[in-house]
């Protein structure tokens, strides 16, 4: 007699062994039809699961008109799409080995292996797509069946697919009883693929779906094994969803920050300097300035100390800070001096016996840095503070260096060198609380003012398994608490996740959605007990005593690289004007106002601003669109009318119709005051307060 509690907290009873279809059966004929699977004990199972004991059920629906689906119908529907799309390809391609299909976060893929045979081409997709479509039309169940483990293996023996057969081997060393089979339609007579599940009760509750790619994998991701086909596709409930999503990657393309840095040449990474090593191009190297410039001024405002420390630092600094050897993997190897060097290899040392010694201590070396926290805590331990002195907050934009794998690599994104916005503070117990809530009002700060107000926050705290974390417990009770009241004083939703906690300390993260929906962590504050315990830092306490200070690590915007990647996706590479790094251009319209054009150039860089001037034999239009596909903002057309008149005829990007003339002065003061109030002042609004445009970049 199990009785089943729903998510609202009300139970149902039933007589007999029930399942996730006859629970919402009972509840409403509606909730019964839009079913396509059930969270039981929180395990996401088959809408046919025999539930024969007391369970928490919650429902799984896949509902049309909806806007946004349920994560695990979307998973059922995407792995179920799988299937779907193994069988209509071994239809068409019966040599085909299947070796693994799960769902992911925006579709699903299969690896399959063409061995011997004709590898899979994208033109097959059509072709492959219509089988889908008809296997999904047919509406046939999804049925599962089990066998024990000795009739299973027989069974895909005597099948003689080796990537099934290891499949099942794993399933069983990881403790699976049974071998489970999901066909699509009669059990062994159907198509059929051994599976754990679950999925949807029959192909018809697929929604929309589409092939996308194909790309080449290995099995067990290793590279000296097979060679197989990883297939990807994406599948939606809802075909209007399915096409807001190809929209979106589209318009991704389009805004791809390694096609627009280079077009608009922000920046270059050069095979001779390194991969993942990037190079800030003139133009780059202007948002970077502007944006630094941005935070220095918060901080002179927020009482910060700005510090520069060096790119190296002794080996025996990190093995303090615990850095290294603990993360070796992800560090540039250790640099060491030439007489020591040459002596040991004088010696006959070998290189094993060189990274033993390292590795020991036996011998010095330098590390680049992977991070800037030992050098500013150095800096804090070279006087005695008091608590007078506390909080003592150093800032630098300090660059560090992590080896990536070379695969990993790419644009701005994931790079091996990168400059961080840094900063530590020092405090006592008491202060952290409202340093944490300037840290958070800084980081806020700077997202309203790059109009980036769509995030989330994230309070990361300990897990159940509280071995894993160093410091005191009634600390960490105290910095959680301090978080929390911290995220509060946003006024903005957030979220605390269990297991989210640095080892270190609770921690504090931005999560924010850019034009296109896409969700990046960027800004992160995090709280240390770890590190001035390392270091053994204290401060004089007010009753003269020695007391441990409490560390904050804190940077808004994460990576400048990373950071700057994200802004030229959101901005689609037309910056607001106090970044763009061509903020004017004057376009004359023939050579007579060549002359005029200089001084409208002169008058506008006396007052800071980066302006140029295009005095090409192009035609007028030639120059508009030049400057537009650069994105500068602002376009001062000037022929011999406004030379007389001392006017400059204004274009703004994303209106390219002439807005009309206006007092060059008017102009420079206007946009002066835009640039200087960082946009917060519109240049449009001074110059022509009757326009009224939305700028659609
Ligand atoms: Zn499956
Ligand atoms: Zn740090």
């Amino acid at each position: 007699m199990p009785t089943i509690t729903l998510p609202d907290g009300t139970t149902r009873s039933f007589d007999n062994d029930t399942s996730p279809l006859e629970i919402a059966s009972d509840i409403s004929e509606g909730l019964a039809k839009c079913a396509v699977g059930a969270r039981i004990d929180g395990i996401l199972s088959d809408l046919s699961t025999p539930i024969t004991k007391d369970a928490e059920v919650k429902i799984v629906t896949a509902r049309k008109g909806e806007k946004e689906s349920d994560c695990d119908a979307l998973e059922l529907i995407r792995h179920s799409c799988a299937h779907v799309m193994a069988e209509a390809i071994q239809r068409i391609r019966p040599e085909a080995q299947l070796v693994y299909g799960p769902a992911l976060d925006t579709g699903f893929y299969y690896d399959i292996s063409f061995d011997g045979c004709e590898p899979l081409s994208t033109e097959e997709f059509e072709a492959i797509e219509k089988e889908m479509a008809t296997i999904i039309a047919e509406d046939r169940p999804f049925t599962r069946y089990e066998l024990d483990i000795d009739e299973g293996m027989k069974k895909l023996q005597d099948e003689g697919s080796k990537y099934k057969i290891d499949n099942a081997q794993r399933a069983i060393e990881n403790g699976s009883e049974t071998l489970t089979w999901y066909a699509t339609g009669e059990p062994r007579k159907a198509w059929e693929d051994l599976c754990k599940g679950p999925h949807v009760p029959s192909t018809g509750c697929i929604g929309a779906f589409k092939l996308q790619s194909i790309a080449s994998s290995y099995w067990h991701g290793d590279a000296d094994s097979d060679r197989l086909t990883r297939v990807y596709g994406v599948a939606f409930v809802h075909k209007k969803q399915l096409k807001q999503y190809l929209k979106m990657l589209e318009e991704a393309k389009k805004r791809d920050h390694r096609v627009l840095g280079k077009k608009l040449k922000l920046f270059h990474v050069d095979e001779q300097v390194g991969q993942g090593l990037l190079l800030w191009t003139p133009n780059g190297a202007v948002i970077r300035q502007e944006l630094q410039n941005f935070i220095s001024q918060e901080l002179t405002k927020q009482q910060y100390s700005q510090v520069f420390t060096p790119h190296i630092g002794k080996l025996e600094l990190y093995r303090t800070s615990g850095h290294y050897p603990y993360y070796q993997e992800s560090q540039y190897p250790p640099l060491i001096d030439p007489d020591q060097l040459n002596k040991l290899a004088s010696e006959g040392c070998t290189c094993g016996d060189l990274a033993n010694m390292m590795k020991n201590g036996e011998i010095e070396g330098y590390l680049l840095k992977p991070m800037n926290c030992p050098h500013h805590i150095r800096i804090y331990a070279s006087e005695q503070h008091s608590y007078r002195d506390l909080p003592v907050r150093l800032a630098e934009f300090g660059t560090v260096y992590r080896w990536e794998q070379s695969g990993e690599i790419g644009g701005m994104t994931r790079v091996r060198g990168f400059t961080q916005d840094d900063a530590h503070l020092f405090c006592t117990e008491e202060q952290v609380a409202d340093e944490l809530s300037s840290c958070l009002e800084l980081v806020k700060i700077i997202f309203t003012t790059l109009g980036m107000e769509d995030y989330r926050v994230r309070v990361g705290i300990r897990d159940s398994d509280t071995e894993k974390y160093v410091g005191d417990p009634a600390n960490w009770e105290k910095a959680e608490e301090a978080c929390r009241n911290a995220a509060d004083t946003l006024g903005v939703p957030w979220i605390e996740e269990k297991g989210e906690a640095a080892f270190y300390g609770p921690k504090i993260d931005f999560i924010v959605k850019d034009v296109l929906g896409r969700s990046w962590q960027l800004g992160t504050v995090q709280v240390d007990y770890n590190l001035p315990e390392r270091f053994d830092l204290n401060y004089i306490g007010s009753d003269g005593n020695q007391h441990r200070p409490v560390m904050i690590h804190r940077a808004p915007f994460g990576s400048m690289e990373r950071f700057i990647g994200v802004l030229i996706e959101h901005f689609a590479g037309a910056f607001p004007t106090w970044l763009a790094p061509e903020q004017v251009r004057v376009l004359a319209i023939s050579e007579k106002s060549n002359e005029y054009a200089q001084t409208v150039l002169q008058t506008l860089r006396n007052r800071g601003v980066r302006v140029s001037v295009d005095t090409s034999d192009e035609r007028i239009q030639a120059k508009i669109r030049s400057a537009a596909e650069m994105k500068v903002p602002w376009l001062l057309v000037v022929g011999p009318r406004d030379a007389k008149e001392n006017n400059v005829s204004v274009r703004m990007r994303g209106i390219m119709e002439d807005l009309g003339a206006v007092g060059l002065q008017t102009f420079t003061d206007a946009i002066v005051e835009e640039i200087d109030s960082r946009g917060e002042v519109s240049t449009l609004k001074i110059c022509f307060p009757d326009v009224d445009y939305a700028e659609d970049a």
